[in-house]
């Protein structure tokens, strides 16, 4: 159950650093997504297309939603006449036909790439080098009705704190290479997605614009 206080000062602390905080609501039931809404909370972060579709029905219109979990591309159709922002691009094919729908939609759909950070094998999302070979392509040749605006990322699940900064700090390093190297991104290349609930801390230290939260507003997930 959703304590007012712990909003309230996370969101403080948050905004303190400039940066978005985003509740990650996935499994839990629109009333619940309710109470933190009503407390002033506008932006949330589902990670399944159907959870996401279900909630968009029964909620305000005026919540921003954020896919952030990993995207198949025949269920791009079904978020894109309203989704706020996709963290989890992890693959030109993916991207090509998020524009695709976005065009038939008649819409720009904000994106964020995500790379792989962690040391865990499980986790999507561009390498390095894979990211900079993509930006080099995608920037001579971008694709219409996308809006490429940062890059999102996960550390490795671990309570080694100083792996985890090294992590975000090697995100983040990525992330100003990337803005300066490619400077047709801008003006919208400037989202840096990074920090859950047991790690926003640290990436909020080492620059995270944009932190998504879950079971710190919510509770735990049953
Ligand atoms: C679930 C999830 C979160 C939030 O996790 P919490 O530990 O509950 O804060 C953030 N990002 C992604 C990609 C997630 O799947």
């Amino acid at each position: 159950m959703l304590n007012k206080n712990v909003l309230k000062t996370l969101h403080e602390e948050v905004t303190g650093y400039g940066t978005t905080l985003v509740a990650v609501s996935k499994t839990k039931t629109p009333d619940e997504i309710l109470t933190v809404y009503n407390a002033g909370q506008r932006i949330f972060g589902e990670n399944k297309v159907q959870e996401l579709l279900l909630k968009y029905e029964q909620l305000p219109k005026d919540i921003e939603w954020h896919l952030i979990g990993h995207l198949q591309t025949n269920k791009v159709k079904y978020i894109a006449p309203f989704v706020g922002l996709i963290h989890s691009v992890d693959s030109e094919k993916l991207l090509q036909v998020i524009s695709r729908e976005a065009v038939k939609c008649n819409r720009v759909i904000p994106c964020l790439l995500q790379v792989h950070i962690a040391e865990e094998e499980t986790k999507f999302g561009f390498s390095e080098q894979e990211l900079l070979t993509f930006l080099a392509h995608y920037t001579a040749k971008p694709l219409p009705n996308v809006l490429l605006c940062g890059l999102m990322g996960m550390a490795t699940f671990t309570q080694n704190t100083e792996q985890i900064h090294k992590e975000f700090a090697q995100l983040a390093a990525l992330f100003k290479r990337v803005v300066q190297q490619y400077v047709n991104l801008q003006p919208h290349f400037k989202v840096l997605s990074m920090g859950m609930s047991a790690d926003y801390r640290i990436a909020l230290e080492e620059g995270s614009n944009m932190v998504r939260i879950g079971s710190l507003i919510f509770g735990e997930r049953g």
